[in-house]
């Protein structure tokens, strides 16, 4: 009954965003399920899930088609086999453009070894490009001069998708931007799950959330697009950590004001490791420091 994003609870909380997905992902619950799970949202935008059966992690990468290269964000988790369905997807594309090639970009929401297991598979790829995993790497491939205050602009052809560097999570993470659909591809930085911040890197975080917030008091966002799912129905209950299965998933859609409950709960102090502060749709969970 009502919206599933529309739970009462403190704090202010915004709209929930539209239903952007006619199925129901797979989640682990209908016994045997496919590896892979894809789904448009137009043409020329594809979101495909790794199975749980496979990972545990289940991740949501991205494939977004211009006229004159297409961009995959994350190559998946460890036995994503994630390079054949690329490869089907971008020549069913081909097909119906009557053309025989476009180039293909690899670039990771940021550099954690489930957003980056498949990689191998596309660096043997015939014109394909996979992006570094360092900062300095993601900052050189998009012409970022200023990491990371700077957001750039990375045209596929016909689509100027914006590039946000969001450190935080992990050193090279970034969010894009599609004005076409007006989504937000957040990676692990925002997404219905926990969201995992070493304590060394808090003032990072807060600091790519704030420009966050920024850019989106100037850029519409029907929808947030995060790389997991860890959240249930239930606002503020999570799944067990590797859980192999998700009855009663959350959406995969956060909305905008997602992005400003954030950066409301990014103020409280947060340092110290596994003190979680619980909201409706995601769960900020400092860690111990890392390195990266
Ligand atoms: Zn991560
Ligand atoms: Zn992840």
């Amino acid at each position: 009954m009502g919206c599933l994003l529309g739970t009462p609870s403190t704090g202010a909380k915004a709209a929930a965003p539209p239903h952007l997905f006619p199925e129901r992902w797979i989640d682990g619950t209908n016994g045997a399920e496919p590896a892979t799970q894809v789904q448009a949202l137009d043409a020329d935008t594809f979101v495909i899930r790794q199975s749980i059966a496979t990972n545990f992690e289940a991740p949501f990468l991205y494939l977004l088609f211009g006229r004159d290269k297409v961009l995959l964000i994350d190559s998946g988790a460890e036995n994503g086999r994630i390079r054949p369905v690329v490869d089907h997807l971008i020549g069913e594309w081909l097909a119906a453009h009557k053309r025989t090639s476009i180039p293909l970009i690899v670039a990771h929401s940021h550099s954690h070894g489930d957003h980056i297991a498949g990689d191998a598979a596309f660096r043997e790829r015939p014109d394909t490009t996979v992006v570094g995993l360092k900062p300095a790497d993601v900052a050189s491939f998009f012409g970022i001069g200023s990491w990371p205050d700077q957001i750039a602009t990375y045209d596929l052809g016909g689509r100027a998708l914006r590039i946000l560097p969001t450190p935080g999570h992990q050193a090279a993470a970034i969010m894009v931007y599609d004005p076409r659909l007006k989504i937000l591809i957040s990676g692990d930085t925002l997404y219905p799950g926990r969201l995992y911040i070493p304590v060394n890197f808090l003032p990072d975080n807060r600091a790519s959330i704030d420009r966050l917030a920024a850019f989106a008091k100037h850029h519409p966002i029907r929808a947030v697009l995060g790389a997991h799912i860890e959240m249930t129905r239930t606002p503020g209950r999570d799944y067990g950590h590797e859980a192999l299965s998700h009855p009663d998933e959350h959406r995969l859609e956060l909305p905008a004001g997602a992005i400003r409950e954030l950066q409301s709960g990014l103020k409280a102090r947060l340092d110290q490791p596994d003190q979680p502060q619980v909201h409706d749709h995601f769960i900020i969970t400092p860690v111990p420091a890392r390195t990266e």
